[in-house]
C-alpha cells in the first residue's frame, strides 16, 4: 500500500488537504483544482476521541468523508484518505516531511484547534503551505467581526444580510412588510396533525464497515449506534432538502417551537449535519426556500423562519465565534462550578420533557432546536451546572456540532455565560412553557400544575429560584424585570418553600462529568 500511495504521491506537485466538514468542491476556488492537486483526507484518531464524540457522529463524520473520497475518485482525482492516531495536521506533516517536493493548499477550518494546528504546520514550511479563506458561508466574516457588540446583535445582522442577499427582499423592504414572523411561529401541535416521516437510509457497505470499526474503537464513547438513518453523500442530502421543502416546510414556521414524545423531527429541516459537513451548501438551501414560497407551496412565515436560521442565525453565530475565540471558551457569568447532571449521559430521569429529548440525542445524535434550548439548556442553567460543561456535551453528543456552531448557541445564547453579548438574557422557563408547546406533561411523573413540594414540576419551583438569586441580571431587562416583581410580590412562607424545594432538588441531582473534573457538591454554594 505504502508504495502505491508514493507512486501517486510522487506524480503530483500539489496537494489539497479538505478536512471532513468542507465535503463539497463547489466552493474551492477553481484554480487551485485546474491543477490537479492530490486530494488528501484525513481520518484522525485524536479529534475522534478528545471528547468522548457520540458514535453515531463518529460513523457519520467518516462514512460522509469516505462517500466524498469516492466521488472525487469518479471524477478523476487522485485521492489519498490517511488514517492516524494523531490530529489531521500530523498526518499531513508526514507527507510533507517525506515529499519535499510537493506543496499544501487547504482551506481555512471552522474549529479553531484545527486551525491552530495547520498554522503551526504553516509555520514548518512556509515555502510549501497555502491557506485560502471558507468558503462555506454566505458572509466575509472579516467584514462584521468588529461590530459584534451588545448593540449588534441577531436582528440587525439578519436585516443586513437580507439586504445584501436579497433574500425575501423587494425594492429594498422585506417582503411581506415585515423583517420577522416569529409571532406566528409559536402554536402548539393540534391533537390531530399528520407528520410527514424523514426518509431514512439504508446503511450502504461503506457505512456498515465504518459503524464496524467505530464499534470497535469508540463503543465507550457517549450514545448508540444500532440504527444509521442519515444520508452520507450530497445525493442523498439534496433528496432530503427537496423533501422537506414540499413536505415539512409549510408547517416548519407554525410548529417549529413544539414539542412531541417519540417525534424527533416534527417539521424541522433535519438539514444541519449536512449543511454544517458542507455536503449541502446555505445558498442553495435559501433558494430551494425562496422558490416553495414564489410557487405557493410554502407560506411567507415558515420560508422567513427557515431563511432566518440560515442566513441570520448560522452566520451570526459563525461572525460571534471569530469575533470571541478564544476567550470565549472560559465564560462562566453566574460562576456555576455543578458538573453536568448524570442524565445528560444515560437519560436516566423522572422528568419527562427531558427524559425524551436525551433519549433522541442517545438514539440519533440529535434534538431538535426548541429542546436544545427550553428543555435541556433550560434545566442545565436552572440547575446551575457550569456551562462550559453543557458546551462540551452538545460538541460531543449532536451529529450536527462543531465548535463553531455549538460554542456560541451555548455559551453566548442559552446560557447566558458570556455575560450578554450575544443574547439579552438566558433561556429559562418554568414547566407552563414545556406544558403549553408539548405533549410531555401528561405522561410524566411530576405534576406540572403544582409550583413546590415532591411532585411539583421541578420546572417551576426552580425558574423561581433562580430569577430570585441573579435578579440582578434580570431587573434592568424588560419584560423579564416584571418576574422580579412577581416574585417579590410572593409571600415570605412561598419564597421560602420555592428555595427549600430548589436546593432540595439540586443537592439530590446525581452528577458526572468525562470532560471536567469531578465537583464536590458539598462545596457548592446555592
Ligand atoms: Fe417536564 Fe415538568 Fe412537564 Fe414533567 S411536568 S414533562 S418535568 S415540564
Amino acid at each position: 500500500m505504502a508504495n502505491i500511495w508514493q507512486k501517486d504521491i510522487n506524480n503530483h506537485r500539489d496537494i489539497l488537504f479538505i478536512l471532513h466538514d468542507q465535503l463539497n468542491l463547489q466552493v474551492f476556488p477553481p484554480s487551485i483544482l485546474q491543477r490537479r492537486p492530490l486530494i488528501v483526507l484525513v481520518e484522525s484518531f485524536a479529534y475522534a476521541s478528545f471528547l468522548a464524540h457520540h458514535q453515531m457522529k463518529l460513523a457519520f463524520i467518516w462514512s460522509c468523508q469516505r462517500h466524498f473520497a469516492l466521488e472525487l475518485e469518479q471524477q478523476g482525482y487522485d485521492v489519498l484518505t490517511l488514517s492516524t492516531k494523531g490530529w489531521h495536521s500530523e498526518g499531513i506533516k508526514q507527507i510533507m516531511t517525506d515529499y519535499s517536493h510537493l506543496s499544501l493548499f487547504y482551506m481555512e477550518p471552522n474549529e479553531w484547534q484545527t486551525r491552530e494546528q495547520m498554522k503551526e504546520l504553516k509555520s514548518l514550511f512556509p515555502d510549501r503551505v497555502f491557506s485560502f479563506s471558507n468558503n462555506f458561508f454566505l458572509t466575509d466574516v472579516k467584514q462584521y467581526v468588529s461590530k459584534i457588540n451588545k448593540n449588534y446583535r441577531l436582528e440587525s445582522f439578519y436585516r443586513d444580510l437580507r439586504k445584501q442577499t436579497g433574500y425575501l427582499m423587494a425594492e429594498g423592504k422585506p417582503i411581506g412588510g415585515k423583517w420577522n414572523y416569529d409571532k406566528d411561529n409559536r402554536k402548539a401541535l393540534p391533537k390531530k396533525i399528520t407528520i410527514p416521516a424523514v426518509t431514512k437510509f439504508t446503511p450502504d457497505t461503506i457505512t456498515e464497515t465504518v459503524i464496524t470499526e467505530i464499534k470497535a474503537n469508540f463503543a465507550h464513547h457517549f450514545g448508540k449506534l444500532d440504527q444509521f438513518p442519515w444520508a452520507v453523500n450530497r445525493q442523498q442530502a439534496l433528496q432530503l432538502a427537496r423533501e422537506f421543502m414540499i413536505e415539512r416546510l409549510p408547517y416548519f414556521g407554525a410548529y417549529e417551537d413544539a414539542i412531541k414524545t417519540d417525534e424527533p423531527f416534527l417539521f424541522h429541516s433535519v438539514l444541519s449535519p449536512y449543511l454544517n459537513n458542507g455536503l449541502l451548501l446555505p445558498a442553495e438551501l435559501c433558494q430551494m426556500a425562496i422558490e416553495s414560497y414564489k410557487n405557493g407551496q410554502a407560506p411567507l412565515n415558515s420560508v422567513e423562519g427557515f431563511i432566518r436560521q440560515i442566513i441570520g442565525w448560522r452566520e451570526y453565530i459563525r461572525v460571534y465565534y471569530e469575533a470571541m475565540m478564544p476567550d470565549v471558551r472560559e465564560s462562566n457569568h453566574f460562576g456555576f462550578t455543578l458538573n453536568l447532571p448524570q442524565l445528560f449521559w444515560d437519560g436516566k430521569t423522572e422528568l419527562k420533557c427531558l427524559a425524551d429529548a436525551i433519549k433522541n440525542v442517545i438514539e440519533l445524535g440529535y434534538s431538535h432546536h426548541i429542546q436544545r434550548l427550553m428543555v435541556l439548556s433550560n434545566f442545565s442553567n436552572l440547575t446551575m451546572t457550569n456551562p462550559i460543561e453543557l458546551s462540551h456535551w452538545f460538541w460531543l453528543a449532536y451529529i450536527d456540532a462543531y465548535e463553531w456552531v455549538e460554542l456560541p448557541n451555548v455559551l453566548g445564547m442559552s446560557t447566558y455565560a458570556d455575560g450578554g453579548i450575544l443574547a439579552s438574557k438566558p433561556y429559562i422557563s418554568g414547566g407552563n412553557y414545556i406544558h403549553k408547546m408539548s405533549n410531555c406533561c401528561s405522561q410524566c411523573h411530576y405534576d406540572v400544575k403544582q409550583k413546590t413540594g415532591k411532585n411539583a414540576c421541578p420546572f417551576n419551583y426552580l425558574y423561581w429560584h433562580f430569577i430570585d438569586r441573579y435578579r440582578q441580571d434580570f431587573k434592568e431587562n424588560g419584560r423579564v424585570s416584571l418576574m422580579v416583581q412577581m416574585f417579590d410580590k410572593k409571600t415570605d412562607s412561598e419564597k421560602e418553600e420555592i428555595a427549600r424545594s430548589a436546593r432540595d432538588f439540586i443537592e439530590k441531582i446525581p452528577r458526572y462529568s468525562s470532560v471536567l473534573p469531578q465537583q464536590d457538591i458539598s462545596k457548592a454554594n446555592f
